[in-house]
């Protein structure tokens, strides 16, 4: 029987399109046997409202407001940020924050972080996923092979969201060597097992493949509302009737999560 303490992929109303806060979010995750949960709300162009050039993050940064145990669920500040293109760029890589240096330090300021360098490092868990339409970014299995491999090579980004559902071709045994190399966490995703069976199908075979390479995962609800964190019941009888290992479930428990994420980072997660 596998079980599962960590739910690494919730959102809440401030990604737009789900319904919980942090609160309900929570008090079910405790209902429901987790031991903590990831904050994953949306940074997208598609999510994300942009206010005189700066994305609005709400409450993601912050942080000090936020008990970093609550209600006995720890809750780790994540987010989920598009992959925007196939050169593996993430959302809103190429902005620089609309703040200049101070007045008098104009020559010798030195050069203003990106919107990325200063967001990511505040992160304790970043999943990146594409959720572009089928067909909207042209290109090869070769090239979406690609363009994994390279968001993989951030250093900041943990997990690879829903590899299966975005519908985009890509080599699997490519990506799998890459995740292993790179310390990176595929996702087997719930909310895909609801869309029909020949997802469900794929993502047995991809779940099949992770265990055949030895390739550690995350098993996530995805919940874009309350009733649905911790809700792993559908992944959780697939991966048993493939016999997928425990030991490869890297949400398993916090402190498997936790060396996850030190593997790829060198830190454990920690914020104030
Ligand atoms: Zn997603
Ligand atoms: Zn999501």
């Amino acid at each position: 029987m596998l079980t599962i303490k960590v739910d690494p992929h919730t959102h809440t109303l401030f990604s737009g399109h789900a319904f919980g806060t942090i609160e309900e979010n929570v008090r079910h995750a405790a209902e429901v046997g987790l031991d903590a949960i990831a904050w994953t709300d949306h940074l997208s162009p598609m999510f994300t409202p942009v206010i005189n050039g700066f994305p609005q993050l709400g409450g993601m940064l912050n942080l000090t407001s936020l008990p970093k145990t609550c209600l006995g669920i720890r809750v780790y500040a994540g987010v989920e940020i598009d992959i925007m293109d196939k050169e593996g760029h993430l959302a809103f890589w190429d902005l620089v924050p609309p703040f200049g240096p101070p007045p008098g330090k104009k020559d010798d300021a030195p050069k203003m972080p990106s919107f990325l360098e200063f967001f990511l490092p505040s992160r304790e868990f970043t999943i990146a996923s594409v959720h572009m339409r089928p067909g909207q970014l042209p290109g090869t299995e070769a090239e979406f092979t690609d363009m994994y491999v390279r968001v993989m090579q951030n250093s900041r980004v943990h997990a690879i969201g829903h590899p299966i559902r975005a519908r985009y071709p890509f080599d699997w045994k490519a990506f799998l060597e890459a995740c292993r190399l790179t310390h990176t966490l595929p996702e087997i995703n719930e909310h895909t097992m609801d869309l029909n069976e020949e997802f469900v199908a794929t993502l047995r075979t991809f779940a099949e493949a992770c265990a055949r390479d030895n390739v550690p995962v995350i098993v996530s609800s995805d919940a874009h509302s309350s009733f649905h964190v911790g809700g792993l019941s559908k992944s959780i009888a697939l991966l048993e009737e493939i016999g997928f290992p425990q030991e490869l479930i890297a949400n398993r428990d916090m402190a498997s999560f936790e060396a996850a994420i030190a593997a790829k980072t060198g830190k454990a997660p920690d914020r104030h």
